[in-house]
């Protein structure tokens, strides 16, 4: 039994006071975990567009102070009552979207939107009794979709966490929490590529260029990265990605300019920006027969899916994805094993790294589109 255990901890994490204001390293108290929650040590964690988005608040409800993050590695500190599955000293990655798996979805073999824990960016306090676990000064402060990974500790439901094996290097596999198996799995899982086809990438930051690696994996012969970002391209051939387009060297929508390249359409595409323009291009520049397209950014608040019906009808099919449909605590492990057994490459997808301390240099360098993941070191 550790000596922290039942006790609250008092340790630093970067507050967000406000929406769009750097982040603030304040010492924090943070609570024991409740029944069927655990407590972890976070020891990495990295920055995702969608901790970007709602710390903007610019299309998202904004909600503060809130303790953000949620691609993350760490260790088991202290489990709360009922907890079997999970000891202190597990090494595990906390995921946003949970798996309670008991209800009807989890118990699906198509879905990995649990009834009890799928992702709700609005909820800033626990499930079990609807409080935070976060708090300064008694003051408390909200947590981000089941995961508040910008503190060296937080509480998670359980259903929210998946152990992993531990020979695992956290500093590396964090990355696999989110963005890198959201995008392997919309291809893998959902976009389902057959070999030899052509699929168009929108979006190459790290979860397009994951869906990219996907493709790859899956045998296609042509990868299309669409970018409005140039400096992407690059950096995207060490993914697979064949040929490139920035939507602004054109005059005509960019769906057009994928329909000329490829006869027709795409056989896949996947859509990893968050902006609708890009989702509806997505969508429209799949080939009619036979064409699907998968959206997987988070879209603004208010944004709203325009496509002439006829699209849909000559055949073209259209899907999203959490996650890339992977549940977390069944499948995740399993991904893992794969960057073990080196099938999986995710070094590549680390492109810088900076101490807690400096945790708002992650958030310019994803702001200016600079580099693919920043890992944040919380020793640091
Ligand atoms: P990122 O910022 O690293 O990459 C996004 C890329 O999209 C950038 O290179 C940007 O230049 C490009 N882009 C933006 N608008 C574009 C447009 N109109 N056309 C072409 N390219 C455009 O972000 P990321 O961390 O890789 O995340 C990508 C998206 O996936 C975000 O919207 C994020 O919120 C979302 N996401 C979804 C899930 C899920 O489970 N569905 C999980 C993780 C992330
Ligand atoms: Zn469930």
């Amino acid at each position: 039994m550790s000596t922290t255990a039942g006790n609250v901890i008092r340790c630093r994490a970067a507050v967000a006071w406000e929406a769009g204001k750097p982040l603030v390293i304040e010492e924090v108290e943070v609570a024991p975990p409740q029944a069927m929650e655990v407590r972890l040590k976070i020891l990495y964690t990295s920055l995702c567009h969608t901790d970007v988005y709602f710390w903007e608040a610019k299309g998202q409800n904004p909600m503060f102070p809130r303790i953000y993050g949620h691609e993350a590695g760490g260790i088991v500190e202290s489990v709360g009552e009922g907890v079997t599955d999970l000891q202190p000293g597990d090494h595990v990655l906390p995921v946003f979207t949970g798996e309670c798996k008991e209800c009807d979805h989890c118990k699906s073999e198509e879905s990995n939107m649990c009834r009890l824990l799928r992702i709700n960016t609005d909820r800033g306090v626990m499930i079990g009794d609807g409080q935070s676990r976060f708090s300064i000064n008694g003051k408390p402060i909200y947590h981000f979709v089941g995961t508040s990974t910008f503190s060296e500790y937080t509480v998670c439901h359980i259903g929210s966490v998946a152990k992993i094996n531990p020979l695992a290097p956290l500093d590396k596999v964090c990355v696999l929490s989110c963005g890198i198996s959201t995008g392997l799995g919309a291809t893998l899982n959902v976009a389902k590529p057959p070999k030899g086809s052509t699929v168009a990438i929108f979006g190459l930051g790290a979860v397009g260029l994951a869906a990219a690696e996907g493709a790859r994996i899956a045998g296609a012969s042509r990868i299309i990265g669409v970018d409005l970002n140039s400096n992407r391209f690059d950096e995207a051939k060490k993914f697979g990605v064949t040929e490139f387009i920035n939507p602004k060297d054109y005059a005509k929508p960019v769906q057009e300019v994928l329909a000329e390249m490829t006869n027709g359409g795409v056989d896949r595409s996947v859509e990893c920006t968050g902006n609708i323009t890009a989702m509806i291009s997505a969508f429209e520049c799949v080939h009619d027969g036979w064409g699907v397209a998968v959206l997987v950014g988070v879209p603004h608040k208010d944004a709203e899916f325009k496509t002439h019906p006829m699209n849909l009808l000559n055949e073209r099919t259209l899907k999203g994805t959490f996650f890339g449909n992977y549940k977390p605590r069944s499948d995740l492990p399993s991904v893992v094993e794969k960057y073990m057994n080196k099938e999986l490459e995710v070094e590549k997808f680390i492109t810088h790294s900076v101490p807690f301390s400096e945790i708002n240099k992650a958030f310019d360098l994803m702001l200016k589109g600079e580099g693919i993941r920043c890992i944040i070191n919380m020793e640091g």
